[in-house]
């Protein structure tokens, strides 16, 4: 993945305008505490992570569609099912298990696009 594309910032947790700074303190993607606690700016390149008050919010709106991506097949593959039993005992653990193991990443994958949506990669700094 080459730096300096926002794949590389979005996908490396990385600050959009230097790639070097860590979006997040506890870096990584599975982490359990600390889940959401950004610096208040970048360590490299002082970009300031508070845009505005409430600017994370619009993370759910980019989590939203990548959420049904992921959940349309699998309720279609559920109303495919021959039973109703085979749903509750097969396919409804799966996304119960899915939904809380990918939670925590979307969570963060969401917060960095919609970071790199407003940024861009400045190769100076
Ligand atoms: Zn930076």
């Amino acid at each position: 993945m080459t730096k300096g594309t926002k794949l590389y910032s979005i996908i490396n947790l990385k600050c959009p305008r230097c790639q070097k700074g860590d979006l997040f303190i506890n870096t990584g993607w599975i982490v359990y505490k600390q889940i959401l606690d950004m610096p208040e700016e970048c360590s490299n390149c002082n970009l300031s992570y508070n845009v505005e008050p409430g600017f994370y919010t619009a993370a759910l709106w980019i989590s939203y569609p990548i959420v049904l991506v992921v959940f349309i097949p699998l309720i279609i593959l559920g109303f495919s099912l021959k039973s109703l039993h085979m749903f509750f005992t097969v396919l409804y653990p799966g996304i119960v298990v899915l939904s809380l193991l990918f939670q925590i990443p979307l969570m963060r994958f969401t917060r960095a696009i919609l970071l790199n949506m407003h940024v861009d990669f400045n190769k100076h700094f």
